[in-house]
């Protein structure tokens, strides 16, 4: 690698214009640039699109030394060192991709004092070589990218991040910034907490993304739906499509390709090669779908994604925000779409069951899901729900830019079924011991005689056949909106229907229940056009 010829800077915005080509800063930037040229730490909460490497970046051009950055996307960092030295930025990176001879470079580079910005994976910044190394230079600021990774209920915890605490007591001197697009109060505060950022400024932007479009439908047919939604309105878009298991995402990625949209495949289980080859494919073309695990997309800066549609639900409000913000970065209209269903709470609960975390990490897991299935069962402006669970304040009610804001959904008084459904878990986990899932109880309510009903003689019970005036949808939507109010719960492998310590506030009719039509084809809103 050769350096670029240095490019000294008098000002941040001389920086800002000379070397990135920009007229002006954009909201806080100005500020966060300011204060950490001055030394002080600061922690900044962006949406993905919102301009976070320049808050690092340009202290590092206008601070005497090296910026040191402290990323996990080891994948994306040759792509951003080249992108900087395109600009005149003398940048390298360390990673565990490199071999003896590029390393060597980079580190002379970087103790003559020859870089500006130097990338370091996280797991390298724990080795006794990388802490000498960098001993031997002169650090003008930290800056821990994707700083959620710290965060251990988190959905993209990462191990090393824990050690980044070190950072403050090895280099007390060296100004740190931690940027994250994931921003509930609670990440927030444990980012501060894990990283000793007790005296950092918090810089918090708006977590809106207006161009964004959300819709959650309910899932009957996916592929098909999804099929539907990219034919009529992203024909030739580029765009993202999340499914939980690898062996979805294969399925999905060649029913695609079968019916004309090219796709491709991305999950942890195909070789590095695929991988990145797919992944720079994505980058580099215009309309390609990427179906992919959620392995797929931290860090991927392409301005003009379309659209991201979940065929699964994601395991909280967290990883929704961030894995929809990857639309629409360019502030064109884009859609977030989300199909879920009644096995997709009964498929997460299992899975948080029977996982290995202990309770209190399993009880973490259970709120967050509770909120997401708050959001997608809401009658009311999913954007006002979202930002409200990011903790802002003074939030319009409605957006005019998501599904319920457009169509809104006809709302009906669920209370009386939900007792209904209540009484039919009552009696069989109380009065007959019997553990059996949503299915079971929705046959009695609507009184059909199965072979299991007649089996267990289920046809005696008292509530057989009461809830005959709804159909089988509309009581899965029932059982839905129970489990997202937390008035029920699923447990064990077979999904069990239990009642928890708020069913009695329904039984009792202490609680009223506004329950979202079902409707059979789910309505596609969409005002906005695209030039
Ligand atoms: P983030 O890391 O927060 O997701 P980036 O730092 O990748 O966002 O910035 C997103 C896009 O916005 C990039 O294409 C970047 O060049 C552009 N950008 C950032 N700051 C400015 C600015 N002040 N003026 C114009 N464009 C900007
Ligand atoms: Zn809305």
């Amino acid at each position: 690698m050769t350096s670029a010829p240095p490019q000294p800077v008098s000002s941040a915005v001389d920086a800002l214009n000379r070397v990135f080509g920009y007229p002006s800063f954009r909201g806080q930037q100005g500020d966060i640039v300011e204060h950490v040229i001055a030394g002080g730490d600061a922690l900044v909460l962006m949406p993905t699109g919102g301009g976070k490497s320049l808050c690092y970046q340009i202290p590092a051009l206008v601070r005497p030394g090296t910026g040191v950055v402290i990323s996990p996307l080891i994948a994306l960092m040759q792509d951003q060192v080249d992108a900087l030295r395109t600009l005149g930025v003398r940048a390298g990176f360390l990673n565990s991709s490199q071999d003896y001879d590029e390393r060597r470079l980079v580190e002379a580079e970087f103790v003559a004092g020859e870089l500006d910005l130097l990338y370091v994976a996280p797991e390298g910044l724990g080795t006794a070589g990388v802490q000498r190394l960098l001993d031997r230079g002169k650090i003008s600021l930290f800056a821990i990218d994707e700083a959620h990774c710290v965060a251990q209920w988190g959905h993209d915890f990462r191990p090393d991040y824990l050690s980044l605490s070190m950072l403050h007591e090895r280099w007390p001197d060296v100004p740190r910034i931690a940027l994250t697009a994931t921003a509930t109060p609670a990440t927030r505060d444990e980012i501060a907490t894990r990283l000793r950022l007790t005296d950092a400024r918090h810089f918090t932007a708006s977590f809106d993304r207006p161009n964004i479009q959300y819709r959650i439908v309910g899932k009957n047919s996916p592929a098909k739906q999804l099929l539907d939604l990219l034919r009529t309105e992203h024909a030739g878009d580029s765009g993202i499509v999340y499914c939980l298991s690898r062996a979805s995402v294969e399925k999905h990625a060649e029913f695609l390709s079968e019916h004309g949209i090219p796709a491709l495949p991305y999950h942890a289980g195909l070789d590095s090669r695929t991988r990145a080859a797919n992944q720079s494919r994505f980058l580099r073309e215009d309309g390609l779908v990427m179906v992919a695990t959620i392995a797929f997309g931290m860090g991927i800066d392409k301005p003009d994604v379309r659209f991201v549609a979940h065929l699964d639900l994601p395991k909280s409000v967290e990883g929704y925000y961030q894995e929809t913000g990857r639309a629409g970065r360019d502030g064109l209209p884009s859609t977030a779409w989300l199909a879920y269903g009644l096995q997709d709470v009964v498929q997460q609960r299992k899975m948080i069951d029977s996982s290995e975390g202990d309770l209190t990490f399993r009880r973490n897991a259970g709120r967050h899901l509770d909120a997401m299935l708050a959001l997608c069962e809401s009658v009311t402006c999913r954007r006002a729900q979202i930002l409200e669970y990011f903790g802002q304040t003074s939030v319009p009610e409605t957006c005019g830019n998501c599904d319920t804001c457009l169509s809104p959904p006809e709302s009906w008084d669920g209370t009386v079924p939900a007792q209904k459904l209540l009484s039919t878990v009552f009696r069989l986990q109380k009065e007959r011991n019997q553990k059996f899932g949503a299915g079971q109880s929705i046959d009695i309510l609507l009184g059909k005689r199965t072979d299991k009903v007649s089996r267990f003689r289920h046809d005696e019970l008292t509530v057989f056949g009461i809830g005959a005036d709804l159909k089988e949808a509309e009581w899965r939507g029932v059982v839905r909106q129970l489990l997202a109010g937390g008035f029920l719960s699923v447990e064990g492998e077979h999904g069990t229907l239990t009642l928890t310590d708020r069913s009695g506030e329904v039984l009792r009719g202490e609680r009223k229940l506004l329950m979202r039509r079902e409707v059979a084809t789910p309505r596609t809103a969409r005002t906005s056009s695209r030039g």
